[in-house]
């Protein structure tokens, strides 16, 4: 039997007194994709912050692999495995290729590994070998993105949040860096997809949600979910 990765019981997420997220549950299977998607505003990145812990709930609660995580924080959340990969991508604009990617390898466990682990981001993502000495921030903006996912993959994560990685990229890029999502996959890294990029992200999850004001409104698996339910769902309509 699957054994579950994250389970969200009843969340409710208030930037004072506004409140972002209402009443979201949601389960993940260890090694699965799952993806969330919503327009601006639904509140997806405030549940992708929330899981890393970069918000405190003001209800419900946050199990991953078992334990009751609500309110650690992501000094807390990533040694234990849950890597978050920002919206934005954030890479530090004074640092190299490298040295951007050696960041994410500042827990001690992974510090003693990053050489073998830099290798393998290397392999999966070769331009990133050839702009290792480069400022980060010269890089293309797909070549950032997987700076980006190659300094969350610096830890080892066992799960991945990923915050709308297709965000301004042509859709070739797009398209390889799905497929080397695919590929991290299988090494049995269970993923989090936020997206806007609707049709990208339901052909690569196995399930998905979709959220309204701070809600999920639906969900389902992808071959499940029609174009109409979803856009009504999506846009209110
Ligand atoms: P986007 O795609 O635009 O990032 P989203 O679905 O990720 O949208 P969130 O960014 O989580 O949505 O925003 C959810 C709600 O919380 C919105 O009403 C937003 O204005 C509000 N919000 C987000 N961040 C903050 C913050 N730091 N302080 C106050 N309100 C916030």
């Amino acid at each position: 039997m699957a054994s579950t990765c994250l389970e969200i019981n009843h969340l409710d997420v208030h930037y004072g007194d506004l409140q972002a997220l209402w009443d979201v549950s949601l389960k993940i299977e260890k090694g699965r994709i799952i993806s969330i998607i919503g327009a601006n505003g639904a509140g997806k990145s405030t549940l992708l912050q929330t899981i890393a812990g970069a918000h405190t709930p003001s209800r419900g609660e946050i199990v991953h692999l078992g334990e009751k995580i609500n309110g650690f924080k992501p000094y807390r959340t990533l040694p234990r495995g849950i890597a978050l990969v920002p919206e934005g991508r954030h890479i530090f604009p004074r640092l190299t290729v490298e040295e951007n990617l050696l960041v994410g390898a500042y827990l001690p466990k992974a510090r003693k590994r990053s050489r073998q682990v830099m290798e393998r981001v290397y392999s999966l993502f070769p331009v990133l070998r050839q702009r290792a000495g480069q400022m980060g921030t010269n890089l293309s903006g797909g070549e950032q993105q997987m700076l980006a996912i190659g300094r969350a993959l610096m830890s080892e994560p066992e799960v991945i949040l990923f915050d709308e990685i297709s965000l301004g990229l042509a859709p070739k890029i797009i398209k390889n860096i799905y497929a080397t999502l695919l590929e991290i996959n299988k090494t049995g890294v269970t993923m989090v997809l936020v997206e806007q990029d609707v049709q990208r992200s339901l052909k690569t999850a196995e399930y998905a949600y979709v959220m309204q004001e701070g809600r999920i409104v639906l969900e389902g698996r992808p071959a499940e979910l029609t174009d109409e339910a979803v856009r009504k769902a999506y846009f209110g309509v």
